[in-house]
């Protein structure tokens, strides 16, 4: 099976590394150059477009900020379906909306390309561990086929059900995520406030019911004030987005959602979009004087 791989970014590029390690034939685009390069040093074909990709593989990984760039990158002229076939696969392991990964699996199928919609959760440490989630919407068929490729990059991969279920548990992941994060900002300034260290706050309930994977990854960040990403506020605020809009569509209301979105808005207009979405912190500490 030859793979390819769009998209050589914080996440990208080190799931593309695991494909290798594990022994797959490997063809990547991005268009940054210099990511190629790493990648072509490790045993990667290297490629012009994404046209090319798809012309030496038979399945193909996208992983992109957001749909318009899935879009542009399938779509896109010298993009992949230039160079898809029948019988060849996208993975697309991106989070993007649910509404357009349903929109390119139907254009794609007209020419008999298969789609799945595979976004992943861990964050950059999962992606270079490859132990990042995977949740896997398409054709449960697809999925079988390609499952041994997404474990060389994953802790665990799990079917949801028809294309966009895959983006729909991603965007459960981001809102849990984000009003998590929110939570914990504001549990620690209710403790700076009343003069209690919320280092000892942290230690005191990180073990108790409390206590969570965000908590531990984030808390520690916010505590030394390190809030280099990670995982930038400008993407929450897209998953975000993308699940308000999703909500709307299906006559569903997310007030937390909502006023977790407002909070990282608010911060992107205050120049802090490239942070980690741990500087949710600083919104906390600019309401409340601290
Ligand atoms: P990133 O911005 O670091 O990387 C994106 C890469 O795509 C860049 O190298 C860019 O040059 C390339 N690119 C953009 N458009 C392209 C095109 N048309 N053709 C070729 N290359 C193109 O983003 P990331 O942090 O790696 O995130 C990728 C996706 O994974 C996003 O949807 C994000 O929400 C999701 N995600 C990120 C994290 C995280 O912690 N960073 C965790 C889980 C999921």
């Amino acid at each position: 099976m030859k793979v390819g791989f769009i998209g050589l970014g914080i996440m990208g590029k080190p799931m593309s590394k695991n494909v290798i390690k594990a022994g797959y034939e490997l063809t990547v685009f991005d268009f940054n150059q210099s990511s190629i390069e790493e990648l072509g040093e490790l045993g990667a074909n290297q490629a012009a477009s994404g046209k090319e990709v798809a012309e030496q593989s038979d399945v193909v990984i996208t992983m992109l900020p957001n749909s318009p760039h899935v879009k542009s990158a399938i779509f896109a002229e010298n993009g992949l379906a230039e160079g898809l076939t029948e019988g060849k696969t996208v993975i697309d392991m991106s989070s993007i909306s649910p509404v357009a990964s349903q929109e390119f699996a139907k254009e794609l199928e007209q020419s008999g390309v298969e789609f799945l919609d595979a976004p992943v959760s861990g964050g950059e440490p999962g992606a270079i561990e490859g132990t990042i989630a995977v949740m896997v919407g398409g054709k449960k068929e697809e999925f079988d086929k390609y499952y041994d490729l997404l474990m060389t990059m994953a802790g665990s991969v799990t079917y949801v059900g028809e294309v966009g279920a895959g983006n729909i548990t991603k965007l459960a992941n981001q809102m849990i995520v984000a009003v998590n994060i929110a939570a914990v900002s504001e549990a620690f300034t209710l403790s700076k406030k009343a003069g209690v260290d919320p280092n000892l706050v942290f230690e005191a309930i990180k073990g108790g019911l409390a206590g969570s994977n965000v908590m531990n990854a984030k808390a520690p960040m916010m505590l030394s004030r390190n809030f280099e990403p990670g995982f930038r506020i400008e993407l929450h605020i897209k998953d975000l987005q993308n699940a308000l809009d999703t909500s709307h569509s299906i006559n569903t209301s997310l007030p937390l959602t909502s006023q977790v979105m407002e909070m990282m808005q608010a911060l992107k207009i205050d120049g802090h979009e490239k942070d980690d979405h741990a500087s949710l912190a600083k919104y906390y500490e600019k309401i409340n004087n601290l």
